[in-house]
């Protein structure tokens, strides 16, 4: 493998390869060959994006709707990159960067509703920009938070609405 450059820039991630210059969600830079873009979640879009952008179809749809500039001329399919479902929310994609290095942003292991879980490919290097990775955080089973919800929305006078932004 040859050497690689990872740095941070602004929330998101800035890779330099001897191949290409990737920007990873929400950097602050310009000059990317390759803008990726792991989901539609606010604090991993960019204003603006600045490479050829790369995501799924349903984020780039979601994007748009958000407010993300240069997305006129569409998304690019290139061999350098393969999406792969990273089971966070509609559209989420992990990232298999020139065969050997991953990157995702929030991710989900476990079928959920539509959801297939994030199964990642074997790499050589994992880049990981997830807001809860660190291990302080620890969630409670998704069956228990389900069975919990459903418990709450049954002793409910009134129904509510649950709402993820
Ligand atoms: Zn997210």
């Amino acid at each position: 493998m040859h050497k690689i450059n990872i740095r941070s820039s602004g929330s998101g991630v800035i890779l330099e390869t001897a191949k290409a210059r990737y920007a990873l969600d929400k950097v602050k830079e310009d000059s990317t060959d390759f803008h990726i873009i792991s989901h539609a979640h606010t604090d991993h879009l960019p204003r603006r994006v600045m490479g050829k952008p790369v995501m799924s179809n349903e984020t780039k749809h979601l994007a748009i709707s958000r407010g993300v500039r240069g997305l006129d001329d569409g998304i690019i399919d290139t061999d350098k990159i393969k999406l792969i479902d990273s089971g966070h929310i509609l559209g989420s994609t992990a990232a298999l960067i020139e065969d050997e290095i991953l990157y995702t942003g929030d991710f989900s292991m476990s079928d959920r509703f539509f959801l297939k879980g994030f199964k990642p490919p074997k790499a050589k290097v994992l880049i990981m920009e997830a807001t809860y990775g660190h291990s302080r955080y620890k969630f409670q089973n998704f069956e228990d938070i389900v069975n919990d919800f459903e418990n709450g929305f049954r002793a409910a006078k009134k129904p509510r609405l649950v709402a993820n932004k």
